[in-house]
C-alpha cells in the first residue's frame, strides 16, 4: 500500500517536472521570459498605450473604448482602410439601424473614435518584437515604435483559387470586389466563383452593369442565406450553375476572354468575380502567440487575450464560425476592456501617462496637395497627352475602397513632387470613354504618361511604396 502511493506520489512529481521543463521551454523558445511592468521606457523610442493594429468594424470599436477612457490611442488603419465592410454595398444587418452602406458604417465610427483623440496612422506595421516589453512595432518605413499593449485586429483577405491564368490576369478580368470593378464590365458575360452570402452579393452588384452573370457553386448547393439566394431570383439574368469549378483562366494577354470548368467545358466571359471565402491575416503574430488549428488567434476563454500578456485580438482573425460585422465589433469592444484592464493592473496610472506625454507617438500629419479631376476627353487630351510635365493618372471608381485607401498617399505624394509631375484622376464611371481607350479594367490603375505616352502603370492593390516607386520613376 505504502510503496504504491510513493509510486503515484514520484509518478506526480515527474509529471508536474515535465510540465514545468515543457512550459520553460516553450517560454525558452518564444523568449518571452518578461514580466510586464509598464514604466517610462529607456532611449528615445516613441510610445505607444495601446496600438490597435486594423481599422474595420473591431478595431474601431476597440479604439472607441480606448480614446473614451482617455487612453493615449493609435489605430494603424492598414492597407484596406476600413477593411471587409467596405467592400460590401448596403448591410442590413448592423443592429439598430435599418439599412445602411458599409462605408458609411466605418466612417461613423471612425468619426466617433476621433471625436474622443483615437489618432490613425497610414504608416504599415511590418513586423512585431514581442521578446521585450513594452513590445516593438516596426512600421514600412523603418520607424520604430514601442508599445504597452496591442490589439490585433488585422481581419482577413479573399481567398484565390489558385488555377493557371489567376495570377497573370488579376486586375485584367480577374477580381474579388464588385463594388469595385462592377462598372468596367457594362454589357459584359461574367461569372461570380463562390456560393455563400458574399457571392450571391457579388453578383446582386453586377446586376446594374453585366448582361448575363453566372454564379459556379463547386458543390449541389449555396450555403447563402435563404434570403440572398430567394433576392437571386429576381433577376432574369443571373443564373445558377452548381458542381463547377474553375481549371483554368484564359484571356488575350490584356483581358479575360475565358475559362474551363473541372468537367472540360469551356465559356467564354469577360469577367472572373471571386467570393470563395477569406484567410485570417494572422501574420503578424504567428510566430509568437497559440495559434487555433484553423489558422485563427487562439484567445484565453471568454476574453480577446491572446496568449501573450498585454496583446489583445478581435474580429475575423480569431472568428471562424460567425464572421459578422457586429461580432467583430463587440469582440473589438471586449478587447479594449481587456486592455484598459491590463494597462491598470500593471501600472499605467495618470503619473506615468504625464511623464511619458513627451514621448507618445503622434502620426505625421504630412502636407497634401488635392488632385484635379479631369471631366472630358478634350481636358484628358490638353492636360495628359500634351502635358508639359510627366502625368500620373488615378483612374478610379465611385464605391472602391482600394481608391480611397490610395488617395491620401497620392495626394501626399502630389505636395512632395509639385513641380515635378502633375497628378490628376479619371472617374472611369463618369469616363468610360478614356478606360477603354487605355485599356484600364480595374480600380484603381495608376498610369504614368510622358510626353503623351504612357510608360508605366499598377493596377489593383497598390502598397504606398509601389506608389511611391512608380510616381518618382521619371522625374
Ligand atoms: P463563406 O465561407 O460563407 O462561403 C464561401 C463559399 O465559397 C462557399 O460556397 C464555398 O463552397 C466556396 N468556395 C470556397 N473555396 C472555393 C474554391 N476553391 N472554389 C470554389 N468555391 C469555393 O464565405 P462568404 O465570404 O460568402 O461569407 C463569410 C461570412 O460573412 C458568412 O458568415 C456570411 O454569412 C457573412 N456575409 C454576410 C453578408 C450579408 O449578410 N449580407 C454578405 C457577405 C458575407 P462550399 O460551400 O462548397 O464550401
Amino acid at each position: 500500500m505504502f510503496t504504491h502511493r510513493l509510486k503515484y506520489t514520484y509518478l506526480a512529481i515527474a509529471s508536474a517536472l515535465i510540465l514545468l521543463a515543457a512550459t520553460g521551454l516553450w517560454q525558452l523558445l518564444h523568449k518571452n521570459t518578461h514580466t510586464p511592468t509598464i514604466t517610462v521606457p529607456a532611449g528615445d523610442q516613441s510610445v505607444i498605450p495601446l496600438a490597435i493594429i486594423g481599422s474595420g468594424p473591431a478595431g474601431l470599436s476597440a479604439a472607441l473604448y480606448g480614446a473614451r477612457a482617455k487612453i493615449h490611442t493609435v489605430v494603424f488603419e492598414g492597407p484596406q482602410p476600413g477593411g471587409q465592410l467596405t467592400t460590401t454595398s448596403l448591410i442590413e444587418n448592423w443592429p439598430g439601424v435599418g439599412s445602411i452602406l458599409g462605408k458609411k458604417v466605418i466612417e461613423v465610427a471612425r468619426e466617433q473614435a476621433a471625436s474622443f483623440g483615437a489618432l490613425f496612422s497610414t504608416e504599415e506595421i511590418v513586423s512585431i518584437d514581442t521578446k521585450t516589453y513594452p513590445y516593438t512595432l516596426h512600421t514600412s518605413s523603418g520607424t520604430t515604435l514601442s508599445a504597452f499593449t496591442i490589439i490585433l485586429a488585422t481581419g482577413a483577405s479573399p481567398k484565390r483559387l489558385n488555377v493557371p491564368g489567376e495570377d497573370e490576369y488579376w486586375g485584367k478580368g480577374v477580381t474579388s470586389c464588385a463594388v469595385c470593378d462592377a462598372p468596367f464590365f457594362k454589357d459584359k458575360n461574367v461569372v461570380v466563383v463562390g456560393g455563400g452570402d458574399s457571392a450571391a452579393e457579388e453578383a446582386l452588384q453586377l446586376v446594374p452593369f453585366a448582361k448575363n452573370i453566372t454564379l459556379l457553386v463547386r458543390g449541389d448547393s449555396m450555403r447563402a442565406s435563404a434570403i440572398m439566394q430567394a433576392r437571386l431570383k429576381d433577376y432574369p439574368q443571373i443564373a445558377v450553375r452548381y458542381n463547377s469549378a474553375i481549371a483554368t483562366i484564359s484571356g488575350d494577354g490584356l483581358h479575360v476572354t475565358g475559362i474551363t470548368l473541372g468537367d472540360g467545358t469551356s465559356m467564354a466571359i469577360d469577367g472572373v468575380f471571386l467570393a470563395i471565402g477569406h484567410t485570417p491575416n494572422i501574420n503578424l503574430l504567428k510566430n509568437s502567440v497559440t495559434i487555433t488549428p484553423q489558422d485563427l488567434i487562439a484567445l484565453q476563454p471568454g476574453t480577446q487575450k491572446t496568449s501573450l500578456p498585454g496583446i489583445f485580438a478581435a474580429g475575423d482573425v480569431t472568428d471562424g464560425r460567425y464572421r459578422q460585422a457586429g461580432v467583430a465589433s463587440g469582440d473589438g469592444i471586449k478587447a479594449g476592456l481587456d486592455a484598459l484592464e491590463f494597462l491598470r493592473e500593471h501600472g499605467y496610472i495618470d503619473t506615468i501617462a504625464v511623464k511619458l506625454s513627451p514621448r507618445l507617438y503622434n502620426p505625421a500629419k504630412l502636407a497634401r496637395k488635392p488632385l484635379e479631376s479631369i471631366e472630358s476627353e478634350q481636358q484628358f487630351t490638353d492636360r495628359v497627352v500634351h502635358g508639359a510635365l510627366p502625368v500620373a493618372v488615378d483612374f478610379y471608381s465611385d464605391y472602391c475602397p482600394s481608391c480611397d485607401a490610395l488617395l491620401p498617399h497620392l495626394e501626399r505624394l502630389a505636395a512632395a513632387h509639385d513641380g515635378s509631375i502633375d497628378i490628376v484622376k479619371v472617374n472611369i464611371m463618369h469616363l468610360p470613354s478614356i478606360a477603354k481607350a487605355y485599356t484600364v479594367t480595374a480600380a484603381p490603375t495608376i498610369a504614368l504618361f510622358e510626353n503623351g505616352t504612357e510608360i508605366q502603370r499598377k493596377s489593383g492593390s497598390i502598397t504606398p511604396e509601389a506608389l511611391e516607386a512608380l510616381i518618382t520613376s521619371k522625374h
